[in-house]
């Protein structure tokens, strides 16, 4: 456990600046003196907009992917230090659907998560199984790759910067949600495949976070777990009033 809670917002692509704008302006007094990291990964079009409206807040904003290139001839990409320039404090990185409707692989995660260190961008790397990896019993297998893939020949001194996430991906978006045991579980594999990298002491450090349909009636239950030390919300991060009940839930966890 690390400490104070995590409680990330993805928002993933919903909400024009306005209405982005209006919700901020709604959370900030319903959140104003937890005791949580509170970050909000909003879509591009939005964040210097929320950046703006959270400058006085404890709300960080950053955004939900990006090119692993500094600079080039990538029509349609966007870079860390543009996102950086317009706002953004961290970056999501290998989320499922990047993984798995943008076809994403292991390597240009990791090259992703080198350009975000390099240009001080935060990662949160995304990690999860598939339903037929858990049906397989390859649940283990799939994190082990995953993980050690996106954080080779990364320096122990950086790793602290890292911020992990284990989303199962049957668990994203459909309502099922991991008992508490099974994200455990995955949460201590996760933290052991840390500590193979980079030592116990750095892996006691690195943040790992549950995410996978997290709503405000199942999330103290999930934070009791030792190894878990936050969440990852998705869709009941849209609504200021649900994601605020989360937030406290998970700042009593301290
Ligand atoms: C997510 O988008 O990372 C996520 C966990 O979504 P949901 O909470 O909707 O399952």
């Amino acid at each position: 456990m690390v400490g104070r809670q995590y409680v990330i917002g993805n928002w993933k692509m919903y909400k024009m600046a306005r209405e982005a704008v209006q919700y901020i302006e709604k959370l900030v007094p319903l959140v104003e003196r937890c005791e949580a990291n509170i970050f909000l990964a909003v879509p591009f079009t939005a964040i210097s907009a929320c950046f703006q409206a959270a400058k006085n807040a404890n709300i960080l904003i950053g955004a939900q992917n990006m090119s692993d290139a500094k600079e080039g001839a990538f029509t349609g990409e966007i870079g860390s230090l543009m996102l950086k320039e317009a706002g953004a404090s961290f970056i999501l990185l290998g989320h499922s659907e990047r993984r798995h409707v943008f076809g994403e692989s292991d390597e240009f995660i990791h090259r992703k998560v080198i350009r975000a260190l390099q240009d001080d961008l935060q990662p949160i790397l995304c990690v999860g199984e598939t339903l037929a990896e858990r049906e397989a019993g390859e649940t283990e297998k799939a994190l082990k790759r995953q993980i050690f893939t996106a954080l080779k020949q990364i320096p122990k001194e950086e790793a602290p910067k890292v911020i992990l996430a284990y989303e199962p991906v049957w668990a994203i978006g459909t309502g099922k949600t991991a008992s508490a045991k099974m994200a455990g579980d995955a949460h201590a594999f996760c933290r052991a495949c840390l500590a193979e990298i980079f030592g116990k002491k750095i892996a006691g450090s690195i943040p790992i976070l549950y995410g996978g349909s997290v709503k405000p009636d199942n999330t103290k239950e999930l934070i009791s777990q030792e190894d878990i030390d936050g969440v990852l919300v998705g869709g009941a991060s849209l609504d200021p009033e649900s994601f605020s009940k989360i937030v406290h839930h998970c700042e009593k966890k301290k």
